[in-house]
């Protein structure tokens, strides 16, 4: 069966630099509703027109929007290789949805590994992430500087973009909605025999490997 790997953590946690990681050593998809929600946003579909002010607040969107383009999502068949869930679920509404959507098509999760960190760390690390514009490679002001300045190590891109969510006053709303709403999924997937938790305090590459063993075990 392929696996579906959930990453839990609070904004700044690394679920999406660890994700994009595990897709390229796994060969599995990395589902973010976060990146689902921005290309509704630019595109300005219905659901993205919703969601823009929704985000910009640092509140969670509607599980019905979420879920929709979730599902649109995982109709793709390149989801078949197995994937890893970053950014989703948020609620309980949305991980008994999912539990649901795996469960009429014969899957199940394989782990929810939760990236636990200090919240007190979370604000700098996200105030001053980055990426390229081409490619997509996360960077960030202080922790990981591209080789060249101003040149995307993977692809030699030399325009940046940052997210309008990721200011200091935007971070703290998100992280109020991460514990209020997100954090109680943690003993839920406990209590079903799933739950994996890496500290994710140090280097990128040292919870990439923590990361990595976890995976391996279960995929192997
Ligand atoms: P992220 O890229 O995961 O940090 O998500 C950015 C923003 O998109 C969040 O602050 C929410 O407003 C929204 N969002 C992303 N995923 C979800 C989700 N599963 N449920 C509700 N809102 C979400």
């Amino acid at each position: 069966m392929a696996p579906v790997i959930i990453l839990l953590g609070p904004p700044g946690a690394g679920k999406g630099t660890q994700a994009r990681i595990l897709e390229e050593n796994f060969g599995l998809i990395q589902l973010s509703t976060g990146d689902l929600l921005r290309a509704a946003v630019s595109a300005g579909t219905p659901s993205g027109l919703a969601a823009k002010a929704v985000m910009a607040a640092g509140a969670l969107v509607s599980d019905e929007i979420v879920l929709a383009i979730l599902k649109d999502r995982m109709r793709q068949p390149d989801v078949a290789k197995g994937i890893i869930l970053d950014g989703f679920p948020r609620t309980a509404g949305q991980a008994a949805a999912l539990d649901q959507l795996l469960a009429e098509t014969g899957q199940k999760i394989t782990a929810a590994i939760s990236l636990e960190v200090d919240d007190a760390a979370m604000v700098g690390r996200v105030a001053g992430r980055h990426s390229c514009a081409a490619c997509g490679e996360g960077y960030h002001d202080q922790f990981k500087r591209p080789a060249r300045a101003g040149v995307c190590d993977k692809c030699g891109g030399t325009e940046f973009k940052r997210r309008a969510d990721d200011n200091a006053e935007t971070v703290r709303d998100r992280l109020a909605a991460y514990h209020a709403q997100t954090a109680p999924l943690i003993a839920y997937y406990d209590s079903k025999g799933v739950l994996e938790r890496i500290d994710a305090m140090g280097a990128i590459a040292d919870i990439r490997q923590s990361l990595g063993q976890i995976v391996t075990g279960i995929t192997a």
